[in-house]
């Protein structure tokens, strides 16, 4: 590797976050690289989406750095809406815009935040549904589409900006389980593509497929860090052990 691939687009150093006497988040550490696909694991309120929205600025820690490109992203005159056009964010319940069609929704960002012109939007937001197979629904109104068609929709608007980096926050929790299958296919082919991805989930052997490293998060720390093979065949930490069993 040379130095430039070795340079962390994303660093998290000593991340802690508290709501009120309740500590959320303690002493969080770890970098993304690029081409990295890093999947958070861990049980519901251990901190994972608190995490993610630290990292995508939509929280602000109580301590601790984040550094973009080593600028740290609370620094004065951080330019934020670039910042969420290189690091975008997936959610859960899709986020999509229910007034306007698919394609009005993926040309929205690329308009607004990066002032392409109408032409250069479409091109881009065509480009992108084509990729995850929403193409051919590009007049629909998020209503008329199943959840796996709008998560993949919502997959496409994040692409659109031709982010570096993006945030999954439990992309196919809200899914029917006949609609998993899809998007998890469209998220594999952009790992394999080598987009650099932040994965929170529950999908276990998506996460050993697909992941470069896995984090398990445990009641707000990182209690076990380490390559698919190690976190899923032989994890170290008995909490680990306990979380996993409860997927076989
Ligand atoms: P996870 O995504 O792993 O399920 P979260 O990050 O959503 O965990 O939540 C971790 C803890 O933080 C939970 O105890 C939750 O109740 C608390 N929490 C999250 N967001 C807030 C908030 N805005 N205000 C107060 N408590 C919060
Ligand atoms: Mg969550």
């Amino acid at each position: 590797m040379d130095a430039v691939t070795q340079a962390p687009l994303l660093k998290m150093e000593h991340i802690s976050k508290r709501f009120g006497d309740n500590p959320v988040l303690q002493d969080i550490d770890f970098q993304t690289f690029p081409q990295d696909v890093v999947c958070i694991i861990g049980a519901s309120g251990s901190g994972k989406s608190t995490l993610l929205r630290c990292i995508n600025r939509l929280e602000t820690p109580t301590s601790g750095e984040i550094t973009f490109h080593d600028t740290s992203i609370f620094s004065r005159n951080f330019n934020l809406s670039a910042y969420h056009a290189q690091v975008g964010m997936v959610f859960q319940s899709f986020n999509l815009f229910h007034n306007l069609t698919v394609l009005e929704n993926c040309m929205l960002g690329t308009r607004k935040v990066l002032k392409k012109s109408k032409e250069e939007a479409r091109t881009l937001a065509i480009k992108y549904l084509t990729k995850v197979g929403m193409a051919p629904y590009i007049n629909a109104k998020p209503a008329q589409l199943s959840g796996g068609q709008q998560q993949r929709v919502a997959i496409a608007r994040a692409l659109a900006m031709e982010p570096e980096v993006l945030l999954f926050d439990e992309p196919t929790s809200a899914l029917d389980p006949q609609m998993v299958g899809e998007v998890l296919q469209v998220m594999r082919s952009l790992a394999k593509e080598g987009l650099t991805m932040i994965i929170v989930t529950h999908e276990m052997a998506f996460a050993k497929d697909v992941s470069t490293r896995v984090i398990f998060m445990d009641q707000g720390v990182i209690a076990e860090e380490g390559t698919p093979a190690q976190i899923f065949d032989q994890p170290q930490n008995p909490r680990t052990q306990e979380f996993l069993s409860r997927f076989i």
